[in-house]
C-alpha cells in the first residue's frame, strides 16, 4: 500500500508524540509509528519532566487524573561515602503553583495517556480519518530518492510523505541510515542507566518522605551510590512507588570490571538508601542507554532533504549535576520540528534550506543555548574527583562538624582543613572549585 502525508514521525516516546500533538493541532495530516505495542512500552527515564512545555500541549493537564505521578515541590542532592549522606536540601511552597516546572512520571503510563491526548487532538483536527498513531510495528528503512528523504518502510509497506521526523530515541540507527550520524557512537557519548520501581504503600511512602496532596521529593546522589564508578544515583518519588537507579559512565563500568546490576543493589544497600525503601518490593527493572550530554556526540546535523531529527535521537540531553534534562528538551525539540513542518507544508518546500528552520528554532530556544553553557558541567561531572574525593571529603567534614562527643571542638575552619589534608591537595580543590564556580 502506498499513502502519501504531510509528515511522518518514528517514535511514539516524548519527542515523536509532542510533534504530533503539534501536527494534530496545526490540522496536518500525518502518520506515527511506534514499534513497541503501545506508546511507553519500551521507555525508560528516572525520571522527571522538566519544564513547563506539558503544560503548552495540554493545558491545564494537572486538572485531570493525567498521567503524571507528583510535582516536585522537594529537591535534595546528597553527596555519600560508604557510611554517611551529607545532603543540600531544598523546598519550597512556590514549586506547588501551576504550571509546575517539574512532574515525575512512569514513562509506561505517563507515554500512553499522552498518546491518548493526541488522538483526542487528531479528533477534534480537520482530518480526524486523516491521521493516524500506529503502534507495533518497526520502521525498518527511511525511503530516500535522489538524496531526498520521501517515507518510510514497514515490512512490506512503504508510506510517503513531504517530511519525516525521526524521534527514535539514543539508539538512532535511522539517522545513521539517513547519513546525519556516524555508524558508530563513541561510547564516550553514552551512558548507561538501571533503574528499579519500587512498590510502597502510599501512605507509608507520603508519612516517610514528608508529602501532601501530589507533591514530591526529588533526589540526586553523588559518591559511594557509584563504587567509584563515573556517573551518580536518582530517587524519586512516584504516587505509591519509588525510582531509584543509577546513570552510570559505560568505559568506566568496563575499566572497573563492573557490572551496573552490581552497581545498583550495592546503592540500595547504602544504610541512608536502605532505610529510604524499607518495606519496598520491587515491581519493575529496567536498562537503557542515555546520552552524556557531551555536545560533541549530537550528529553532524539534525535536518536534511525532506528529514528532521528530534529528541535523544540527536542527543539532545543535558546534565549538568543539578538533573537529568532529556525528556523536556525531546517535548521542546519535537515541537519545534513540527512547527518547522507545518511551515514547510504552507510553503510547500522540504528542501533542507527550508528545514534549517528547524536548527535556527533550536539553537535560540533554551536547549542548545544550555547544551553549549554548561559544556564545562557536563566534562567537569566526569572527573573523578566529582564521585570519589569530593563526597569522601565532605561527608569527612560532615562527620566532625555534627558530632559532639564530650572532646573540645574544633573550629569548622579547622576541621574542613583537617578533612582537605586527609582527602585531596589544598591547591588541586581550589582550581576544581574555580573550574566548578565558572562552570555552573
Ligand atoms: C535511567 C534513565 C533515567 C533518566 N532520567 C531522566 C529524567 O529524570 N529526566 C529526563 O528528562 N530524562 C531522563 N532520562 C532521559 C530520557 O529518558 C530521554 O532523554 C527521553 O526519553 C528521550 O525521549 P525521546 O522521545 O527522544 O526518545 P524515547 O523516549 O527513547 O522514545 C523513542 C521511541 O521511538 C521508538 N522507536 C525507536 N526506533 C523505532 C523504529 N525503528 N520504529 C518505530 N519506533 C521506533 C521507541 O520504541 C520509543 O518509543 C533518563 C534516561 C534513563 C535511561
Amino acid at each position: 500500500m502506498e499513502d502519501k502525508f504531510d509528515c511522518i514521525i518514528v517514535g511514539g516516546g516524548i519527542a515523536g508524540l509532542s510533534a504530533a500533538m503539534t501536527l494534530a493541532r496545526g490540522n496536518a495530516r500525518f502518520l506515527l509509528i511506534e514499534r513497541g505495542e503501545f506508546c511507553g512500552a519500551k521507555n525508560v527515564s528516572g525520571g522527571v519532566l522538566w519544564g513547563s512545555d506539558l503544560a503548552r500541549l495540554v493545558p491545564e493537564y494537572w486538572k485531570e487524573d493525567a498521567g503524571f505521578e507528583r510535582f516536585v515541590s522537594h529537591r535534595r542532592l546528597t553527596f555519600m561515602d560508604e557510611q554517611s549522606a551529607f545532603s543540600v536540601d531544598f523546598k519550597s511552597n512556590h514549586f506547588a503553583e501551576t504550571p509546575y516546572t517539574g512532574v515525575t512520571v512512569l514513562r509506561a503510563v505517563f507515554d500512553a495517556w499522552f498518546a491518548g491526548k493526541v488522538q483526542e487532538a487528531i479528533d477534534q483536527s480537520e482530518h480526524p480519518d486523516e491521521s493516524f498513531i500506529a503502534t507495533d510495528i518497526l520502521v525498518e528503512e527511511v525511503v530516500m530518492e535522489d538524496g531526498r528523504v520521501v517515507g518510510i518502510r514497514a515490512g512490506e509497506e512503504t508510506f510517503l510523505a513531504d517530511c519525516v521526523i525521526i524521534a527514535e530515541g539514543v539508539n538512532n540507527l535511522l539517522t545513521r541510515q539517513v547519513g546525519l550520524e556516524k555508524p558508530y557512537v563513541a561510547s564516550d557519548h553514552v551512558a548507561v542507566g538501571v533503574k528499579e520501581v519500587l512498590k510502597l504503600d502510599q501512605n507509608v511512602l507520603e508519612d516517610r518522605f514528608q508529602l501532601s496532596g501530589r507533591s514530591g521529593l526529588t533526589n540526586e546522589f553523588v559518591g559511594a551510590c557509584s563504587e567509584g564508578v563515573e556517573g551518580g544515583g536518582f530517587l524519586y518519588t512516584n504516587q505509591d512507588s519509588i525510582s531509584l537507579g543509577l546513570v552510570l559512565g559505560m568505559n568506566d563500568l568496563r575499566d572497573k570490571q563492573k557490572t551496573p546490576y552490581d552497581v545498583l543493589n550495592t546503592f540500595k544497600e547504602h544504610p541512608v538508601v536502605a532505610d529510604m525503601i524499607r518495606g519496598s518490593e520491587t515491581v519493575e527493572y529496567s536498562a537503557h542507554v542515555v546520552s552524556t550530554g557531551d555536545i560533541k556526540g549530537m550528529p553532524a546535523e539534525i535536518f536534511g532533504d525532506g528529514v528532521m531529527i528530534a529528541g535523544e535521537a540527536a542527543h539532545l540531553l543535558l546534565n549538568a549535576g543539578k538533573a537529568i534534562q532529556g525528556m523536556d528538551y525531546a517535548m521542546r525539540s519535537g515541537i519545534l520540528a513540527a512547527e518547522t513542518a507545518l511551515e514547510a507544508s504552507k510553503a510547500d518546500d522540504h528542501s533542507s534550506s527550508m528545514l534549517s528552520n528547524y536548527r535556527k528554532a533550536l539553537e535560540s530556544s533554551y536547549v542548545l543555548q544550555d547544551m553549549r553553557s554548561f559544556q564545562d558541567a557536563v566534562h567537569l561531572l566526569h572527573r573523578e574527583e566529582m564521585f570519589s574525593t569530593i563526597p569522601n571529603l565532605v561527608c569527612d567534614f560532615g562527620r566532625q562538624f555534627f558530632t559532639i562527643d564530650s572532646e573540645p571542638t574544633m573550629k569548622a575552619s579547622a576541621m574542613m582543613r583537617a578533612s582537605i589534608k586527609r582527602h585531596a591537595s589544598y591547591w588541586d580543590l581550589v582550581k576544581l572549585g574555580l573550574k566548578g564556580a565558572k562552570a555552573l
